[in-house]
């Protein structure tokens, strides 16, 4: 395999700085290119016109133009949700969910591992285990495709066009494959580069951080002075039943995850939510909820806090059950569960998450990917 050429999301200032320097070129085409890049919609570097042709062609040979490459991309079947499929320059994929909520925003998801190791029971992504970590420029890349794919409107994918708010990415939630505080340094470089005037823009008050409590860092989240929202995965109100799911609770428990937040909270002064996949017989039953709210609401800071209650999301081909066989409770049980919650001044949300019929969950579409050529796999066989 010939030589990989870094990605120009993945150089530091100083090496373009100097490597333009070395061709002659004035200090001010550093911020230029920077500027261009994350703002063009272009597929390469012939598409940055405002540069030089013999400099962009210098640029396209040391260079490359992204990160990672499109293998397949899918759309629900109203339009509303996309999902990329993305090949990473070792063959290994990750995945990214746009969510165009027409007339207000673009939301994306990225993902900042390929694969996991916190191995959630509930989750397609743990299922495969941990892979890598991804680079700066791996994870600012899934925005700057959804970026084009929105001003393109999918173009030449052969997808309906895109009910989309505006042709610009506005908000963005680590919330794809992988644990975001697990590969911290990249993933805050990214969330400077995303919110760099100069660059993508984004308000961080529009960006979230999700985690399944990684405490050390959530305590580093909160001294970073970066108002940026945090969303942390909570799946259970008790030791047991949290580790049974998560076996990250082994590590930092129910106790210490919620003193965590509260420490987040006091300090950054923004309102935290906590996630909750409802699992049918695990952690959906009355005790839970009322244990759920009596705990959140001990400190007396509930105001603060928002549950959002997440019924497991099933893999298609799997009706009802999602990862780990589990299975989603009857409406009315998720009804009674965000009541209980109210009861503690906690407020909930049951959230349907959107675009299912694509698999939208973190890691699903590459594990179906997975699954279809291991059936393949058998019919060759057969
Ligand atoms: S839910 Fe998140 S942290 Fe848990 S295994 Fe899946 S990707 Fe990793």
């Amino acid at each position: 395999m010939g030589e990989v050429l870094p990605a120009i999301t993945d150089v530091r200032d100083e090496e373009l700085a100097r490597w333009l320097a070395e061709r002659g070129q004035p200090p001010y085409r550093l911020k230029q290119i920077r500027h261009s890049v994350a703002r063009s919609v272009a597929s390469d570097w012939s598409g940055l016109t405002d540069l030089p042709i013999a400099l962009r062609s210098a640029l396209a040979s040391a260079f490359r133009w992204s990160s990672v490459e499109v293998e397949r991309e899918v759309a629900s079947a109203d339009g509303e949700t996309r999902k990329a499929l993305l090949r990473l320059h070792d063959g290994h994929h990750i995945e990214s969910v746009l969510m165009p909520h027409h007339g207000a925003r673009n939301s994306v998801c990225l993902s900042t591992q390929a694969g996991c190791p916190m191995a959630c029971a509930f989750c397609a992504t743990g299922e495969m285990g941990w892979i890598r970590d991804l680079s700066v420029g791996e994870i600012v890349d899934q925005v700057r495709h959804w970026q084009r794919e929105l001003r393109n409107d999918g173009g030449g994918r052969g997808q309906s066009p895109l009910r989309k708010a505006s042709d610009r990415v506005s908000h963005v939630v680590y919330m794809g494959m992988g644990e975001p505080l697990r590969n911290y340094g990249p993933v805050m470089a990214s969330v400077r580069m995303l919110t760099d005037p100069a660059l993508f823009a984004i308000s961080p008050r529009r960006i979230t951080i999700s985690t399944c409590g990684i405490v050390p860092k959530m305590d580093a989240l909160a001294a970073e002075g970066l108002p940026v929202n945090l969303a942390v995965s909570l799946h259970a109100a008790d030791d047991r039943t949290r580790a049974a799911i998560m076996p990250v609770n082994r590590k930092w428990g129910v106790t210490e995850v919620l003193d965590a937040s509260a420490r987040y909270v006091e300090r950054t002064k923004r309102r935290l939510t906590f996630e909750y996949v409802l699992l049918a017989g695990v952690n959906d039953s009355p005790a839970e909820a009322d244990l759920l709210g009596k705990r959140i609401a001990s400190g007396g800071r509930q105001g603060m806090y928002h549950v959002n209650l997440i019924p497991v999301n099933p893999i298609q081909g799997r009706v009802d059950a999602g990862p780990g066989g589990f299975e989603r409770p009857s409406p009315e049980r998720m009804e009674r569960f965000a009541r209980a919650l109210e009861a503690h001044g906690v407020a909930a949300t049951v959230r349907i998450s959107k675009g299912q019929d694509i698999a939208a969950g973190c890691g699903q579409l590459k594990v179906k990917e997975g699954r279809a050529s291991e059936a393949e796999g058998r019919a060759d066989g057969h």
